[in-house]
């Protein structure tokens, strides 16, 4: 019978906290393999899958579940030397080199590892004749792992999994989520820090289109697959876009946008929980990452600090990761930004704070930022 051996990461490191760690992760784990056939076991600080029907899918499923470093998927036996012989004399091998280790858990095991070890390789060159046995480096590593349940697991694979903490355990953030290539991955990267994500759009209607909110739905979607389910808050900015074009200097378009995003973003997040607010910036990609912007933008919130994990990426170091978690392709689907609406020919790239404040007294600020939560919508993005 086939089961699946998870491993966990940091969470070793974690000393006191290890049992709520490993409990946040176990129900994590629950969530993520949802409306699947499955057992999980728990014993000694070990979690197993087993008498599972879709193994691609679990497997698939689980590889996205962030506190976990590795699995295996192993065949389950009897912890006897007739039952363990038994199933590796059916492994074949060709003309592959490898080794078979063995661990003993049950030190009852009447056979030392190592003696065991040999018998066992013994065994795979009698039926893989072809087969060679290599200490140092060899291709395949047969593991044989004799646990203290009575049973022994053996398999020569170990697939990469997230590694990370597990979702929820550093608490909650708001995502500000764009359509573009480097949010959604500036939210798997601080969800992989343990941050539970709800997300936060703008969106300008008639000036941006349907598809275009459709699009950061979609990205939503596929950041789910790793964050799990996602609250998205769909914020109409087109009121606020109109009235800093028309009372504000053309160059202050941008600054000014940014500061009551993040006042609106600010409100929600403390009503939602959240302890911090997430964007993906990075430092000089464009006129509005400037270090003189994000203090000018930072100076609007209270008191919630903004996380910017691609603030020290290239473009390359970001597109790469948009393409490992599959937001890549959705990110560059042509449709405009509401950062992209009345978009000045000359933005300010370091802009003053005084003057900043100074154009932001034209508005009704406060006026404008209700309207925005009173038009508030809420989809709740499902991760399977
Ligand atoms: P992205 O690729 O994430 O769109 P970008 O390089 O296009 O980033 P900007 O458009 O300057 O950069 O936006 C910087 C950050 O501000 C984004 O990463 C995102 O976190 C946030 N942001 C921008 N536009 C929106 C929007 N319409 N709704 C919510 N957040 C936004
Ligand atoms: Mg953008």
């Amino acid at each position: 019978m086939k089961s699946i051996l998870l491993r966990m990461g940091e969470l070793f490191l974690k000393g006191e906290n290890r049992g709520m760690f490993e409990n946040v992760l176990v129900s994590n784990i629950r969530k993520k393999l949802e409306g699947l056939n499955y057992k999980l076991q728990r014993t000694r600080g070990r979690i197993m899958i087993a008498e599972f029907d879709e193994e691609n899918e679990i497997v698939e499923r689980l590889t996205k579940v962030f506190g976990l470093v590795s699995l295996s998927v192993a065949e389950e036996v009897d912890a006897s030397p007739t039952a363990i012989s038994q199933y590796v004399s059916t492994i074949k091998l060709s003309n592959k080199t490898f080794k078979v280790d063995v661990n003993r858990a049950d030190k009852r095991f009447p056979i030392s590892s190592m003696d065991f070890a040999a018998e066992l390789g013994g065994e795979i060159l009698e039926n893989n004749p072809n087969a060679i046995v290599e200490l140092y480096h060899p291709e395949i590593v047969i593991h044989v792992d004799i646990r203290n349940n009575g049973k022994a697991y053996i398999f020569d694979k170990s697939i990469k999994c997230q590694g990370g903490l597990p979702l929820s355990t550093s608490g909650k953030a708001l995502l500000l989520l764009s359509g573009g290539i480097d949010s959604p991955v500036a939210g798997y990267m601080m969800a992989k820090r343990g941050l539970k994500l709800q997300a936060i759009h703008f969106y300008s209607y008639p000036y941006t289109s349907e598809q275009a909110k459709q699009k950061v739905i979609t990205l939503a979607r596929k950041l789910s697959e790793y964050v799990d389910d996602i609250k998205l808050h769909c914020i109409s900015f087109t009121k606020v876009q109109e009235e800093i074009h028309a009372k504000c200097a053309p160059e202050f378009m941008i600054t000014i946008m940014r500061r009551i995003m993040m006042r609106v973003a600010e409100i929600i997040a403390k009503r939602e929980d959240a302890g911090a607010i997430v964007t993906g910036e990075s430092l000089g990609q464009v006129a509005s990452q400037t270090m003189q912007s994000m203090t000018v933008t930072e100076d609007a919130l209270e008191s919630l600090p903004i996380f910017r994990p691609c603030i020290g990426l290239d473009k390359e170091d970001i597109v790469k990761i948009a393409k490992e978690i599959d937001t890549f392709e959705t990110s560059i689907l042509p449709y405009e930004d509401c950062c992209t609406v009345f978009l000045p020919k000359n933005p300010v790239i370091k802009p003053k704070l005084s003057k900043a404040r100074s154009e932001e007294a034209n508005l009704d600020v406060d006026a404008l930022v209700q309207e925005c939560l009173a038009g508030e919508e809420i989809i709740n993005i499902k991760s399977y």
